[in-house]
């Protein structure tokens, strides 16, 4: 076999990497400038955009050290059974390549995952050696995202945390009955004990921060990690619960939900189709809502259907209100913040606008429609001064008139 060059590495295990949801944005149209025409890509690999502690959004170079793996994931286009093109850099290769890319500007940060290579270990050691050469060697200031690996010892990845910015350990499907299927080499308490091992380094480095000025920080992003949805038979349901689990034991700063792609040379085991795009969107619409607008877990399930999964023509803040109509309508110059905040069309940003006003005047429908998008889907679920509106259980058709025609209507939109 010929050796390849530094770019052809580069295609490849930029191409591999692309598969792993923790930093990438999806649902966009595929768009490219080949054969001249206009500027830009949605499709190009190696760089992607994640959103640094601060809230900057920063491009990364996102790739694998290797996508050799010696474990056999069913959904993955780099286990051990694929035919895919294999490649693999040295640690020295990807500083090289973060350093270069960094000096022209093309990136602000790396994002370095790996296929296991000899054992867990021996790829942890690689990766904490990149980001050890990138800080110590080349004092490296820019940001890094390490994925860390489950199974390698708990010493390895807590020297990542101490060079990451960000860690994560992807927990890959919501049930544990879906992770024994799809990843037999894969162990879900190992990747619980992992993640409880990074909150709790986390929560003594804050600790000893506050009390020495010098004392090491670790993973100050924080830890992540992803779900693939689509690949079993977990409904939403599920992927909710798992997700509140993992929030509240963990304090993750996010779980990503990536929708099963499938992938070339696929595993009999996985279904044929992906799942749709807006599977993927409700999720992430959930978890906003478990985040930042007060809704319990058991309350995003109550939005369910009867398959325990997320309505598509609606958001799960519209199908929430539906199921619970006499919640509605919510008097916005008299309801407390939590009660505004599950009104369908207001975004946190328009609650906190109508705090503010309402304490120097009445509200109007008119002072309501110039902090939203679309005053006519609010409308229902809101009393102002001059407006009130049809009681909701009188409104049968309800859900039709208010779900978008052909178009995503974003109802958290402030
Ligand atoms: S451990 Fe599993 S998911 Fe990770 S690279 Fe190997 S086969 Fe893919």
């Amino acid at each position: 076999m010929t050796a390849l060059d530094t770019i052809q590495k580069l295609g490849i295990l930029a191409d591999a990497a692309k598969y792993d949801a923790s930093c990438a944005s999806s649902g966009t149209a595929k768009r490219s400038s080949k054969g001249g025409k206009g500027i830009g890509s949605t499709e190009g690999m190696g760089i992607c955009h994640a959103y640094a502690p601060d809230g900057r959004c920063i491009s990364l170079l996102k790739i694998l050290l290797t996508n050799h793996c010696i474990f056999d994931c069913h959904y993955c286009v780099n286990r051990k059974s694929s035919n895919v093109r294999r490649a693999r850099f040295t640690p020295q290769e990807v500083a090289d390549l973060t350093l270069t890319f960094y000096r022209r500007n093309y990136i602000e940060g790396l994002f370095l995952s790996s296929g296991i290579i000899k054992s867990a270990n021996y790829t942890m050691e690689q990766l904490v050696e990149t980001a050890r050469i990138l800080r110590e060697d080349h004092d490296f200031r820019g940001y890094i995202h390490l994925k860390t690996i489950p199974e390698a010892d708990a010493e390895l990845v807590h020297q990542a945390g101490l060079y990451a910015d960000r860690v994560s350990i992807n927990v890959e499907l919501p049930t544990d009955a879906g992770l024994t299927r799809l990843a037999p080499d894969k162990n879900a308490s190992q990747i619980e004990g992992a993640m409880g091992g990074v909150k709790g380094a986390i929560v003594q480095a804050k600790d000893e921060r506050k009390r020495f000025r010098h004392a090491p920080r670790f993973a100050p992003g924080g830890q992540s990690t992803q779900m693939i949805v689509g690949a079993d038979s977990a409904s939403d349901s599920d992927i909710v619960g798992k997700a509140s689990h993992l929030y509240g034991r963990f304090k993750l700063r996010r779980v990503y939900y990536s929708a099963f792609s499938p992938i070339p040379d696929a595993s009999a085991v996985l279904p044929l189709k992906r799942p749709p795009l807006m599977r993927e969107h409700r999720l992430y619409q959930s978890d906003w809502l478990m985040r930042f607008y007060g809704f319990a877990p058991h309350e995003v399930m109550q939005a369910t259907e009867a398959d325990g999964n997320l309505p598509l023509d609606i958001d799960p803040k519209l199908a929430w209100a539906l199921k619970f109509r006499e919640q509605f309508p919510v008097d916005v110059n008299r309801s407390s913040r939590e009660m505004l905040l599950r009104v369908p069309g207001l975004g946190t940003r328009a609650v906190g606008q109508i705090l503010a006003s309402r304490r120097h005047r009445t509200l109007r429908l008119d002072d309501v429609a110039r902090l939203t998008v679309s005053v006519v889907k609010i409308r229902p679920f809101i009393v102002t001064a001059d407006w009130r509106p049809v009681l909701l259980t009188d409104h049968a058709n309800l859900r039709s008139l208010l779900a978008p025609k052909q178009e995503q209507l974003e109802l958290f939109a402030a």
